[in-house]
């Protein structure tokens, strides 16, 4: 906050497409999506639209015990996008934390039902991120995230890579193992080497715990599919969604899972197999409305099928920008990048200057928003961005980089 206060606050008052202006008028390229939300860029016309419709019937009617139109239709819309997955049931809230909430309480209620009690820890990796609230937290492998909060959270066991899991202790003790599938976000773009999920899945059906795939940030064709499960096959017990799911308009989550783990909670009243869990605007009309709106300009726009060339500019951009005295390492999947900074003579910053976010600050002066992630610099365009809005991205980029650090 002391820094915020010591720089002009930046009012961002309009959108169109890939483009936000602030309230002095200036234009910039929204280089993260908006931190990771946007997909079709901003105030387009058929989520636009989408919504109001909405709006002109019902805003938010209570999901528990009632449901409504859209968001029936959205669960089916959300299904429809993944044969063959086994997932069959869909569960709503309301952001990326409470998706992988929903996931960990249900697994973990799930084996109780089942006469597996015992099935109590949850496997997660090193610098993993899957949000902020205490039991998202807790799976995380960010200090920065969840050290201080220790005494309030669970401890899961924390691996760095899947060969670690031949070496577990009590593997029968485990509910579920989560991941961020082919890219952790937060960690500063790492990304996972190719096979992973399939390890984890063979491992999963040998011990039986359930596999958790966080797809908050890499759903809705981020990184060229439209999940990122689809780029190996490889499927779930439960899928946690959010930040793209409408698009990038309004907050919503959802957790897919199996017919498996749905029938295990189906029972008489009396014997509460009940999953007491559920959030105020669950299911909310207005956000499964915008999201249906998404899910209509991905099949009007053909927006997968624009998405390979775009991959192949940023990718040549990311090359150039890979030259750049300031620059160790540009790692890339599909339309989420991240360039790492150095010295101009290659050696390693020290993380205290805040040299990414000098970079990222520069970079707005020449018409780009985007974040870094300590020294990483974090370029994640919406789905519709032009190829010369990416060209436009990487030269404010490179130009903020050679005012920063020469
Ligand atoms: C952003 C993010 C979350 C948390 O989502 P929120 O909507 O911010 O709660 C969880 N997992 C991943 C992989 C994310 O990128």
């Amino acid at each position: 906050m002391k820094q915020w206060e010591q720089t002009d606050p930046l009012v961002l008052v309009e959108g169109m497409g890939a483009t936000l202006k602030d309230d002095q008028g200036r234009e910039y390229i929204d280089g993260n999506s908006s931190i990771w939300t946007n997909i079709h860029g901003h105030r387009h016309p058929v989520i636009t639209a989408a919504i109001q419709e909405q709006l002109a019937r019902v805003a938010h009617v209570s999901f528990l015990g009632t449901t409504n139109e859209p968001a029936i239709q959205l669960a089916v819309r959300l299904l429809d996008l993944l044969p063959g997955s086994g997932l069959s049931r869909v569960f709503y809230s309301d952001d990326g934390s409470t998706a992988v909430e929903v996931a960990l309480k249900m697994s973990l209620q799930y084996w109780q039902l089942v006469g597996e009690p015992h099935r109590r820890r949850f496997v997660s990796f090193e610098n993993a991120y899957h949000g902020d609230t205490c039991g998202a937290a807790s799976l995380g492998g960010l200090g920065a995230f969840f050290s201080r909060f220790a005494p309030l959270q669970f401890d899961p066991v924390r691996i760095s890579h899947p060969d670690d899991l031949e070496c577990l202790e009590a593997p029968g003790e485990v509910a579920g193992i989560v991941i961020e599938p082919m890219v952790q976000g937060a960690a500063g773009i790492r990304l996972w080497p190719e096979g992973t999920l399939a390890r984890l899945k063979a491992w999963c059906l040998r011990s039986g715990a359930h596999l958790i795939f966080d797809e908050v940030l890499t759903g809705f064709g981020r990184t060229g599919r439209m999940f990122a499960c689809q780029h190996e096959g490889v499927y779930p017990d439960f899928l946690c969604l959010a930040k793209g799911l409408t698009g990038g308009y309004l907050p919503l989550a959802a957790t897919l899972t199996t017919q498996r783990v749905y029938e295990a909670f189906l029972g008489e009243f009396a014997e509460l197999k009940t999953f007491f869990y559920g959030h105020s605007y669950c299911g909310n009309a207005l956000a499964c409305a915008a999201a249906l709106g998404s899910l209509d300009v991905f099949q009007q726009e053909r927006t997968m099928e624009q998405l390979p060339s775009l991959i192949n500019v940023l990718k040549e951009c990311l090359i150039e920008l890979g030259t750049l005295p300031g620059v160790s390492a540009v790692r890339q999947c599909g339309l989420i990048s991240g360039i790492d900074l150095c010295q101009s003579d290659g050696s390693s910053l020290d993380w205290r200057d805040q040299t990414g976010w000098r970079v990222c600050f520069a970079a707005r002066n020449h018409g780009l928003l985007t974040r870094n992630i300590l020294d990483t610099v974090v370029l994640m365009p919406p789905l519709c961005i032009t190829p010369e809005q990416i060209r436009q991205a990487a030269r404010a980029l490179e130009m903020a980089i050679r005012e920063v650090i020469g």
